[in-house]
């Protein structure tokens, strides 16, 4: 049984040591919390129970403490794979949800599992999913000073590999902050967010740059054909470096690799194997 979860980027600029220990005792929490759920819950579960974990903290850029989109408001993406039946299933640009990851987890039994904006909402308005505004005052007064351009970044994503070794990916966004509205992000694709019997990618960095270089799904492919980890990771990367690509990735494979790399060493992640550890 292994979990890995990541926080998303900090930008050289808005690196901030407080706010920084402040991510990671809460990765260090959450990690542990998502551990313990693993030894009786699948890799599926995992994933979906992890995410929501570190959507409810305002720490991070994901549900509630999302950036706020250049029209004033908050849009978020998530999306789920369950390696094991290759099944991937998403919201995209949903607003006024608590936890995007919980209505991703309910349309993967669906035959339509992407969906967005007002079709996303009304489908997780029929699943009881209630009004919530995601808005913190922090992010508020983020925007209205124009502050958050393309900094802050903070998704949120888990890998798990459970006792049936099954491996499941999560990630969800609040995307980049003062997009165009509607901009679709990385999160809630197979670029972003992908798994197979194999292994289980999430993706962080620009989503635009993680689409060009279909990072997840790549990573994975290269692992199912016979690639270690670490190796499939270092060769994506360095086609991401060919267009000054900015992004973080974390990943476990069925064997039990757990991995994670960034182009820019700025993302804050942490990993349950045999030990904890905290990083970024
Ligand atoms: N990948 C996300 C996006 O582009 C942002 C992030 O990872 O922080 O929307």
């Amino acid at each position: 049984m292994k979990l890995i979860i990541h926080g998303g980027f900090f930008s050289e600029s808005s690196t901030n040591q407080e706010t920084k220990k402040a991510k990671q005792d809460a990765l260090s929490e959450i990690v542990v919390l998502g551990h313990d759920y693993l030894k009786t819950h699948t890799a599926l579960e995992t994933v979906v129970y992890t995410v929501a974990l570190l959507e409810d903290n305002e720490l991070f850029n994901a549900g509630i403490g999302s950036q706020i989109q250049s029209d004033g408001k908050v849009r978020l993406s998530a999306s789920l794979m369950d390696g094991n039946t290759e099944k991937f299933s998403g919201v995209i640009n949903v607003e006024d949800v608590k936890n995007p990851i919980e209505v991703a987890k309910d349309l993967i039994t669906y035959d339509d599992r992407v969906l967005s904006g007002d079709g996303a909402q009304n489908f997780a308005r029929k699943n009881g999913h209630e009004f919530f505004n995601p808005i913190t005052a922090q992010r508020q007064s983020e925007y209205e000073a124009k502050l958050n351009q393309n900094n802050n970044l903070g998704t949120v994503g888990c890998v798990a590999l459970d006792a049936e070794g099954n491996l499941a990916a999560a990630t969800s966004t609040g995307g980049k902050g003062f997009e165009i509205p509607c901009r679709v992000s990385d999160s809630a694709t197979v670029a972003g967010n992908y798994a197979n019997q194999h292994a289980g990618i999430s993706c962080t960095g620009v989503g635009e740059d993680i689409v060009s270089n279909a990072t997840a799904a790549k990573i994975v492919t290269r692992v199912t054909d016979g690639f270690s980890l670490k190796d499939a990771c270092d060769k994506s990367f360095a086609e991401l470096k060919a267009f000054d690509g900015f992004a973080g990735v974390i990943g476990i494979t069925s064997s039990g690799e757990i991995y994670h790399c960034d182009s820019h060493p700025y993302m804050v992640w942490a990993s349950f194997d045999v030990n904890l550890q905290v990083f970024n």
